[in-house]
């Protein structure tokens, strides 16, 4: 088998949180290898929604005037109703930034990855494509990874493999649940959808009976983003191929014209079925730790998978951080340390945001008299309350009492968002 690699870390899996946790360990002096799977690193798919929680911390590493250029700051988040087109609830974003410190942005997947890429490049991560990682066993040393070209160990692990994770079955037994619900995507240039009645400046979401549509601009006004989610009936029927594209149209039939109109654009030659996992507390075996959708898959209605996994990979190099300032060398890391303080303030954060994007996609596809209450209960919301995101929003907890405090004052309305 091949030598031990002269790394402090590796990273299986280069997706957004890999290379997070790839660029944030290298800027606090250690030597990380990232492990990817894919022939090349990269992205696919449309445009992300990243929040102040997850710009913060883009600026605390350099990396958010490159975000900001390459992305769109919209003015608003706008809620409507997809069957009337009726605006249910908004947030102002110069309000939101003032709030928070730090925009709300959206960006192209492949740009936001693209920054991390070249960040972690320039930083000298080692970044190795065509390594599948099959296994993952404890040593004396630390932890070690196999796959087909043989083993290396490191101190720590990172394990950052995404949905399908590898290295979950070492903590939990189990599955991906599926949501029977499947989002199309299609980003085009922005004079694709002149005359289609659609907003450049802002974030609409358009909500409705088993089905929403969200449309935002991308790439500083060029292209304009589509993201069609619906129920697919076949999913419902227990059939095993479903979301597939001839249940799109019928999915939006008695939907407003601003919705239908932007059907014809979504691509039909690939739709992601949407899957999320029951959260998990122990995030931690050993010195194998998970990181983003590895840990915590969400359902994307409170847009924060990816900033989670930003989070996480922030949380985990702070505590490292804080190791070196009081004095410890990079050689002299406490690792059990480190991923003890990881795993008992992140599991519990990311526990909440998936259980409450589960309740927030519910209320989003009620139909009948629920879809009414729902809106007039949206249309009383003051649009400078921001209770609902505080918690989100704010700044990223590195211990449990942290995390304890930003809540507080919002547990109620966690069961509130539950309940409706
Ligand atoms: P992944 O992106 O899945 O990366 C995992 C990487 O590991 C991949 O590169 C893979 O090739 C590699 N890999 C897998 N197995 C192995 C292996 N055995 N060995 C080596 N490498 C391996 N999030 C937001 O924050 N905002 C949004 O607006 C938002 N919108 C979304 C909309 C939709 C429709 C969907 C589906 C998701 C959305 N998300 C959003 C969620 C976000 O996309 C994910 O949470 C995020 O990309 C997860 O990143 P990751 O790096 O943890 O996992």
């Amino acid at each position: 088998s091949k030598a031990t690699s002269a790394v402090d870390v590796i990273v299986v899996g280069g997706g957004i949180g890999g290379l997070a946790a790839a660029v944030a360990l290298t800027q606090k002096g250690l030597r990380v290898r990232v492990l990817e799977r894919a022939p090349e690193f990269g992205e696919v798919g449309a445009g992300l929604q990243i929040a102040p929680n997850c710009t913060r911390i883009l600026d605390q590493w350099g990396l958010l005037d490159e975000v900001k250029s390459l992305g769109v700051l919209p003015k608003n988040i706008v809620m409507k109703d997809a069957v009337d087109g009726s605006e249910l609830s908004r947030l102002d974003l110069a309000e939101t930034e003032a709030r928070y410190g730090y925009p709300y942005m959206v960006i192209h997947r492949s740009d936001l990855h693209g920054t991390l890429l070249r960040a972690a490049r320039a930083a000298g991560v080692d970044l190795v494509n065509n390594i599948a990682v099959t296994g993952y066993e404890q040593s004396e040393r630390g932890a070690v990874v196999v796959h087909a070209e043989g083993r290396e160990e490191a101190p720590v692990v990172i394990a950052a493999d995404g949905l399908h994770s590898v290295a979950r079955p070492l903590i939990s037994d189990d599955e991906p649940v599926s949501s029977a619900y499947v989002a199309y995507r299609g980003a085009v240039p922005v004079d694709q959808v002149v005359g289609n009645d659609v907003s450049l400046d802002d974030v609409v979401v358009y909500v409705g009976p088993q089905r929403h549509f969200v449309q935002y601009a991308l790439r500083g006004g060029e292209m304009f983003n589509q993201v069609a989610v619906f129920e697919s009936p076949k999913a419902r029927a227990g059939e095993e191929d479903w979301g597939t594209p001839d249940e799109l149209d019928g999915a939006f039939d008695g939907s407003c014209e601003q919705v239908t109109k932007g059907l014809p654009l979504m691509w039909r030659d690939r739709w992601w079925r949407m899957f999320d996992r029951n959260p998990i507390m122990n995030w931690v075996t050993g010195r194998v730790a998970l990181l983003g959708d590895a840990a915590h898959p969400p359902l994307q209605y409170l847009a924060q998978g990816a900033v989670m996994a930003i989070e996480d990979a922030w949380v985990l190099s702070e505590h490292v951080g804080r190791q070196l300032a009081a004095g410890r060398g990079v050689a002299e890391l406490d690792w059990d340390d480190v991923l003890s303080a990881y795993n008992a303030v992140r599991p519990e954060h990311c526990r909440r945001v998936l259980t409450t994007a589960r309740a927030w996609g519910e209320l989003w596809h009620v139909d009948g008299d629920e879809r009414l209450w729902r809106n007039e209960i949206l249309r009383g919301r003051a649009v400078d309350d921001y209770s609902y995101v505080d918690w989100l929003y704010g700044p990223t907890a590195l211990t449990p009492e942290e995390e304890a405090d930003m809540f507080v004052p919002h547990s109620q309305r966690e069961v509130a968002s539950a309940t409706v």
